[in-house]
């Protein structure tokens, strides 16, 4: 089969390996027909994460069941499934709330090097019953890649946030987990959206669904337009210094910071001193995504949120270079691609 790999910075090609097998008799072997490129990834090709050997990339997909252990009862060969980006065994207390990252033998996550990536042509899923779900009717391809991630980190970012009803919430980054989150924000009561990104193009977009753009660093924008309270609610899809030091002054005292972005392996400093004496709340999580199947589906097929015009590209997995370099551009014109096994 083929899969993407990464063999240092930038350097991005598709390789034949074996077929998988399957993983154990409660796994199943998935057919991928789409996958995302996630700004995760782009950790991986952007150098931020040195790499001891080369790793198969790749966390979102979709894709049909071709092979499935005697243990799997929720879904058959042949059924259209998504799975998880997150990963937990299935089997433990902190699995039972149905989010993977409270796992106690740990998360694991597709396409680092623990599992294998999901940009390929086969997949290998462990605890299948707990990572899998056939699609359910009135899901398209491109929610159910956003469901198998972004969909719901930006939604668990607006949920940690302690949005009030009628409140201000600004969100940092405005790739496709922050238009999520944008969303999921409105949807969870925010009157007023300030989306901050560097990009003009991106900012833009998020005007078109009604958010107030500003461009970074934004903490002095967004306390001048609250008069200088500070927004209620920040969300910080990107994570680096720079984002996180702006959305912990851009926070009104006693506002919650909710982080879902993935930051680089340096520590940051955080300004302890100063979110002690303003009783700051910081939050912090990657997707919890089994957990908000059952809240995002629904609400997805009654089109009470919608996520259309987030892929802006498609393209063959053969063509997986130009995908991340795309992707890499982070221009206005390419928010998130899709690659087609
Ligand atoms: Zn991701
Ligand atoms: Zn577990």
């Amino acid at each position: 089969m083929r899969t993407v790999v990464i063999d240092g910075p930038g350097n991005i090609r598709v390789e034949t390996r074996p077929d998988p097998a399957l993983p154990g008799p409660d796994g199943v072997i998935v057919a991928v027909t789409a996958a995302g490129i996630c700004g995760s990834d782009l950790h991986f090709y952007e150098g931020e994460y040195p790499l001891a050997e080369s790793v198969a990339l790749g966390h979102e997909a979709v894709g049909t069941v071709v092979e499935a252990g005697p243990q799997v009862s929720t879904v058959n060969v042949g059924d259209l499934v998504m799975v998880s980006s997150v990963a937990g065994c299935g089997a433990c207390a902190g699995c039972a709330t149905q989010d993977p990252v409270m796992c106690f033998s740990g998360l694991r996550i597709f396409g680092s090097g623990a599992l294998g990536g999901a940009q390929a042509d086969l997949l290998a899923v462990p605890a299948a019953d707990f990572q899998v779900l056939k699609i359910p009717v009135g899901i398209n391809t491109e929610q159910a890649l956003l469901l198998t991630d972004n969909l719901a980190t930006g939604w668990a970012a607006a949920q940690r946030a302690d949005i009030p009803f009628g409140g201000t919430v600004a969100v940092f980054g405005l790739g496709a987990v922050g238009l999520c989150a944008l969303r999921s924000a409105f949807m969870h009561g925010a009157a007023t959206v300030f989306a901050v990104d560097k990009v003009d193009g991106r900012r833009q977009r998020a005007a078109d669904w009604g958010a107030t753009p500003v461009a970074p660093a934004a903490a002095e924008a967004i306390l001048a337009a609250t008069g200088g309270r500070g927004a209620d609610s920040v969300i910080d899809a990107v994570a680096t210094d720079a984002s996180l030091t702006d959305a912990l002054n851009a926070v009104r005292p006693g506002g919650t910071v909710s982080v879902v972005g993935v930051h680089d392996l340096k520590p940051f400093p955080l300004p302890a001193l100063s979110c002690l004496m303003r009783s700051i709340t910081l939050r912090m999580t990657t997707a919890p995504v089994q957990r908000t199947w059952p809240e995002l589906i629904p609400l997805l097929q009654s089109g009470r949120l919608d996520v259309d015009g987030i892929f802006t590209t498609t393209l063959p997995l053969d063509e997986a270079a130009k995908g991340y370099a795309t992707a890499g551009s982070r221009s206005g014109d390419d928010v998130k691609i899709l690659l087609t096994p």
